[in-house]
């Protein structure tokens, strides 16, 4: 315990928010970490070496990693959307002075303008325990507004989730998200977290996933138009029964079956091939093929 704020023991969490009037929110998806081992092992292995890290927390609660972050980072920015809960964390996180709270939705925040007015310029890391209602549309945030000043992204997640944003091509976990995942970075999975190390307890396990976030310049491909290659990704999965000709004539309309099947064939692929086999170079040679063909009917 340190400062009085032991805030991995179940009667302080219960008597702290009965002092503030709070209770836990199922709909913001609270679940806190109560696991002493717990938040310091993710502080660290978001830090990583860093003596001067900034770091994004998304959903502080009522601050139980945040006091590690402020711990092991240079300069840390809080987002929480539960506005009962900012008076708890002006208390709980009195004595770290390197931590900035924000009350707000963190769907809502433009991500460059949240960390430029945080870090300036700088680079940083996000950090998060993340609400299981919305895993997926958060990631795909911080990947698709990630703008080359944005380091890595170490969460906490279901295991489901963290099974498929690890997964490798034409396994049962692989999707959308793991191809979108692996275009921006390198994810790993890094150890998994029971479902007592919560209170509430979930129903479910957790695993921590980290994603190093390559730079634009270290990207596995480039594809000619990135929307392109996104919308090939989206129609491969989304029509999962579908051979991929099917599936992309149904995701571009423009482009009918015997279409699909040619641009297919002429890139060597087997008319019965389905997404789920292909890895994110396939999905951006078929994009460069749709985008070139496009460019041909423009002339
Ligand atoms: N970090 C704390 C911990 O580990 O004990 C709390 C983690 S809890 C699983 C998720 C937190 O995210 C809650 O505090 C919740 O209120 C907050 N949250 C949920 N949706 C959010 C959003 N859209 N923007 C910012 N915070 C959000």
């Amino acid at each position: 315990m340190e400062n009085g704020f032991d805030l991995c023991s179940p009667a302080f969490v219960r008597e702290l928010m009965a002092r503030y009037g709070v209770s836990f929110r199922h709909e913001f998806g609270q679940n806190f970490l109560i696991n002493r081992a717990i938040p310091e092992r993710i502080a660290r292995a978001a830090v990583g070496d860093s003596d001067d890290a900034c770091v994004l927390e998304i959903g502080p609660g009522i601050g139980t990693m945040t006091r590690e972050l402020s711990r092991l980072a240079n300069t840390v920015l809080a987002v929480e959307i539960d506005a009962s809960l900012i008076p708890v964390l002006e208390y709980t996180l009195s004595d770290c002075e390197n931590v900035t709270v924000l009350n707000r939705d963190f769907m809502k925040c433009p991500l460059d303008e949240l960390t430029r007015s945080a870090f300036g310029g700088r680079e940083y890391r996000v950090c998060a325990n993340l609400p299981y209602y919305i895993t997926t549309p958060i990631i795909m945030k911080l990947l698709e507004e990630s703008d080359g000043r944005l380091r890595s992204v170490t969460v906490m997640v279901q295991t489901e989730v963290a099974a498929r944003l690890t997964a490798a091509p034409g396994t049962a976990d692989y999707g959308a998200i793991t191809a979108a995942v692996a275009y921006y970075g390198r994810a790993k999975r890094l150890f998994a977290v029971s479902p007592g190390s919560f209170m509430p307890a979930p129903k479910v396990t957790s695993t921590v996933v980290s994603i190093e976030i390559y730079s634009p310049e270290e990207r596995p491909v480039r594809p000619i138009d990135e929307e392109t290659m996104f919308r090939v990704i989206s129609s491969a999965f989304g029509q999962r029964r579908k051979t991929l000709p099917n599936a992309i004539s149904a995701g571009f309309p423009e482009i009918s079956k015997s279409d699909a099947a040619d641009i297919l064939a002429s890139l060597g692929y087997d008319p019965r091939v389905r997404g789920e086999a292909l890895a994110v170079p396939d999905f951006a040679r078929i994009a460069d093929a749709i985008s070139e063909r496009r460019g041909q009917a423009a002339v």
